[in-house]
This record gives structure tokens, sequence and C-alpha cells, in this order.
């Protein structure tokens, strides 16, 4: 289970404060030497934690908690405001464009998922929302990409757009949108190609197609298991694509939790969903309350 660590001791820490009825600024320290502890631990970027540390003490030993009737509570609640908003505050809602369709670029290294994120999403826009989504099958350097998306979409009966593998990505990407017009799609998402690292040849082509598509999102696809290179990945591509929101991959395996409590305050991107397993349906929009909830329990 995700967190598992972090929460175990979090609790604990809280456990401990939750029924004082004064909470001194020696009660703080202590505390947040341990919340420190249990954030690195947890693979949390340290400037991140930094900060949090800086903001709740000062929260802690400040008027809120003093004037409270149960200040061990209070003290409680700061630290789960501070971990929601740390992770974004409120959450974000994927963009619908003026004029459809809507169209949005996935983006990633290869392995982290996007594909089949890609397909969990039109499935969350056809099933929930009832919109209808056009997958587009640009990654034409992974061999089996085009072949895993048709087949994504046979089972969930969304029409996949490809033009094979020898095609240029990018008029994929716009000969795709032409036909999302004519069929009146209200979505468009683009599989665009991974590499195993980040390199100008794949930076190139996203922008290109970025400029040639207009996308109303472009979704980084990172792996949460992967912890800071997570949280590295994301800054690269953000300053060197402009990335709209981070979809977190692989939530239901045991991670440390450092890439969910870190990417956003690194980055400045919103992290918009969580794939929570390998189904299809094992995808949700990304609640930071409730992730803090769920540390904190
Ligand atoms: P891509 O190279 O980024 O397109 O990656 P794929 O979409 O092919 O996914 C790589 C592997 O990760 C596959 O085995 C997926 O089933 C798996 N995967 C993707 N998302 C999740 C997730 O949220 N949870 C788990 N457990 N596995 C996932």
């Amino acid at each position: 289970m995700a967190f598992e660590g972090l929460s175990e001791r979090l609790q604990q820490v809280m456990s401990r404060i939750r029924g004082k009825g004064k909470v001194t600024e020696a009660d703080v320290k202590e505390m947040m030497r341990e919340v420190r502890l249990a954030l690195l631990e947890a693979d949390v970027n340290f400037k991140v934690v930094k900060d949090f540390i800086k903001q709740v003490s000062e929260r802690a030993v400040g008027q809120e908690v003093m004037k409270s009737l149960t200040p061990g509570q209070q003290v409680i609640k700061i630290v789960k405001e501070e971990l929601t908003a740390l992770m974004g505050g409120e959450q974000s809602q994927i963009a619908v464009a003026k004029k459809p369709p809507t169209v949005v670029m996935m983006v990633g290294l290869q392995g982290a998922g996007k594909t089949t994120t890609t397909g969990k999403l039109a499935n969350w826009l056809r099933k929930r929302h009832n919109r209808k989504p056009l997958l587009v099958a640009a990654d034409v350097y992974r061999p089996a990409a085009i072949k895993q998306l048709e087949t994504l979409g046979k089972q969930l009966s969304v029409p996949v757009f490809s033009l094979g593998e020898h095609e240029n990505p990018v008029e994929i990407a716009k000969r795709a949108l032409e036909q999302a017009k004519a069929e009146h799609c209200d979505y468009v998402l683009i599989d665009t190609a991974g590499r195993l690292h980040i390199d100008e040849g794949l930076m190139d082509e996203l922008r290109q197609m970025k400029e040639a598509v207009k996308p109303d999102e472009i979704f980084l696809v990172v792996d949460a298991m992967t912890g800071q290179d997570a949280v590295n990945v994301a800054q690269s591509f953000h300053e060197q694509l402009g990335i709209t929101g981070v979809i977190l991959t692989k939530l239901d395996g045991d991670t440390r939790g450092g890439a969910a409590l870190s990417i956003r305050a690194v980055t400045g991107a919103p992290i918009k969903f969580a794939g929570m397993g390998e189904k299809l349906d094992a995808l949700e929009p990304f609640h930071p309350e409730r992730m803090a909830s769920r540390i904190l329990g």
C-alpha cells in the first residue's frame, strides 16, 4: 500500500499530541522533528520538507492553537491543512475547450504508464461524463504502443486514430484533430512517444506537436514508484514544454509517497489524476484533501 510507512509514523506522532490540553513550543519542536524525519524517509524533497516544517511550526505555536479549547486536535488540523496545501489544495479539473474538441497531449517517459493511462482517461471521460473521446496513436517509436492503444480502444469501444508507425507524429496529431472535428468528438487524447530518458529529439517533437494542435491540456504521466526521479522528470518536462498537469501512476503500489508530496511544490504543476491499478477503471481524480486524510488516518 502506498504511503504505508509514512502514514504509520505520522499517525503515531499525531496520537501523542491529540489529547493534549496544552501544547508548548517544546512539544511542537519535538513533534516536528519526528514529522521531518518521517517525510524525509518517505523520500519527500528536502526543500519541500523544510518549508512544510516551517509553515506548520509557525502556525502550531500561534494564536489559533493557544486559543483553542482542544490544542492537540488543532495542531493535527493544521498538519492536515498544510499537507493538503502541499499537494495542491483544491482538486483541479480537466479543461474543457470553448469549442470542442478539447485536445489533450499525453506525454511521459517509457514505462511510466502513458498508453494505459490514455486508455483509462478515455474510459473515465466516456463512462463518468458521457463524453466522446478519440484516441490517437502517435507513439510511433515504441513498437507495440500503437497495437496496445488499438487493443485498449477495442476493449473500451472508443475509436482509435492511427496512421501506422511510418508517419510523422505531428502530422498524425493534426490529421486526428481534423477527424475528431468531422466526427464531433469532444476529446482528442494523443498518446505521444516516450523515451527511456529525456532528450532533445523528444522535446523538439513534442514542442512541434504542441505548436501544431494547440492542446488544452498537456498531461505528464509519471510513475509514483520512482520517487524523486519522478519529480525531476516533471520539472524538466515543465521547463521545456510547459505541462498543465501531472498524472501519477502506480499509486496502488508501495510507493513511499515522495513524488505525490513533492511534485506540486517543486514544479507548480497540479496533480490531476492518480492511477490506482492496471485495470482500465483504475484512474481517479486526485483529491489533495482526501489524500492527506488517508495519510494521517
Ligand atoms: P508507457 O510506456 O508509458 O506507455 O507505459 P504502459 O502504458 O505500457 O504501462 C507500463 C506498465 O505499467 C504496464 O504494465 C501497465 O499495466 C502498468 N501500469 C500503468 N499504470 C498503472 C497503475 O496505475 N498501477 C499499476 N499497478 N500498474 C500500472
